[in-house]
């Protein structure tokens, strides 16, 4: 009998080195607002992620929606349905609309020939996802950007440690958000970062996650409460001294399913960006013209205890509560793409006989 096999499983330290960390909040008696382990992890993460600048959140999507919220923008924001819920729902709850471009078929990121088409004079952002820890075309959209005068805010969530020709992932862009999700790379049990270059930011962002509170008496910014506490940054301290380990483990399981299911006729894996150092995130597969469907194949597998994922189906603009406002045929590639899409268990420590047992009840 095996055990059940998950899509993924958090990383966690050594339960002695976890204990070791927090045991200083019991003498500080400071267990939340900018302490000492949410400031230690700040300067730990801007050397890590190569960044001038970074603000913590409670979790990814509050990081994204006051990153959208710090610029005060209004009007429509170009963005891929093929995507978590929280990238579409940050922009609506900021009172924005967001307008869908279709995805590239090579990498499902945003497909930086039909943005221009899409640009209006009530466009003021583009919020593309760097979906699966594939990094979007990033000089492309700066250039439109550029052209049209417009703010560009990454969804970063799948990319901790990604980077581009020697860059890290979080400088391009006006902002980069990043999720520490108990189910991400990297975790601070529940968490988040925006990485920016702007300075004026910083404030703004440490401002607008605390209640817009700029000192005692004063009160600057309509800000909601979005901080990080102690045992989240804690968690992160820990996670953070063997993150590489992590990735390098991640890497032996790609490249095993890699060289188990590359050339199968029907079945479709991203290739390799160029110029990317990659994290092995997740491990995206396309059905299609396979011998079985995707549905077929994730219901094997859960026969066999193994859990996939249709990562991501359905589309952001397919959802109940935009049913009247949107609709998924505006992005014929992102749909074609979302019926046939499933993503493998990958974690560090999944076992490669696993990965082998995986790929063999797909093929069988
Ligand atoms: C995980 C995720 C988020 C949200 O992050 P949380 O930390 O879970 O709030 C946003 N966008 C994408 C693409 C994600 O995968």
């Amino acid at each position: 009998m095996n055990k059940q096999i998950q899509v993924t499983r958090s990383s966690m330290p050594p339960l002695e080195e976890y204990i070791e960390e927090i045991k200083s909040i019991w003498d500080s008696y400071w267990l939340t607002n900018m302490g000492t382990k949410h400031k230690q992890l700040e300067v730990k993460l801007s050397e890590y992620l190569n960044v001038p600048y970074i603000s913590l959140f409670a979790n990814g999507h509050l990081a994204l929606e006051n990153a959208i919220a710090a610029f005060n923008l209004e009007g429509e924001v170009i963005t891929t349905p093929f995507t978590f819920a929280s990238t579409t729902h940050a922009i609506v709850r900021n009172g924005l609309k967001p307008v869908f471009c279709d995805i590239n078929p090579e990498d499902y990121t945003i497909d930086v020939d039909i943005i221009e088409s899409l640009i209006t004079e009530n466009t003021c952002a583009i919020i593309p996802v760097h979906v699966f820890g594939n990094v979007c075309k990033v000089r492309e959209i700066e250039l439109i950007a550029e052209k049209y005068k417009l703010k560009v805010i990454y969804d970063a969530a799948h990319s901790f440690g990604v980077s581009y020709e020697g860059v890290g992932i979080g400088n391009y862009g006006d902002a980069s958000m990043f999720s520490f999700h108990a189910t991400k790379v990297f975790n601070t049990i529940e968490g988040g970062a925006v990485t920016f270059k702007d300075s004026f930011l910083k404030n703004k962002l440490d401002y607008i996650k605390n209640f817009g509170i700029t000192g005692p008496e004063t009160v600057k910014y309509v800000g909601g409460n979005a901080k990080m506490n102690e045992f989240q940054a804690s968690m992160g301290l820990c996670n953070l001294r063997h993150i590489d380990e992590e990735i390098n483990k991640r890497k032996l399981i790609v490249e095993r399913y890699t060289s188990n299911l590359q050339g199968v006729k029907g079945i479709k894996l991203v290739r390799p960006q160029d110029g990317v150092n990659s994290n092995y995130s997740y491990f995206p597969v396309v059905f299609d013209g396979y011998e079985k469907t995707r549905d077929q194949v994730h219901k094997e597998l859960k026969e066999h205890d193994i859990i996939s994922r249709k990562y991501f189906y359905p589309l952001t603009n397919s959802f109940d509560c935009y049913v009247d406002k949107f609709n998924q045929g505006d992005t014929p590639v992102a749909r074609y793409i979302g019926d046939r899409v499933l993503t493998l268990p990958l974690y560090a420590d999944l076992d490669l006989v696993d990965v082998d047992r995986i790929c063999e009840i797909i093929e069988g």
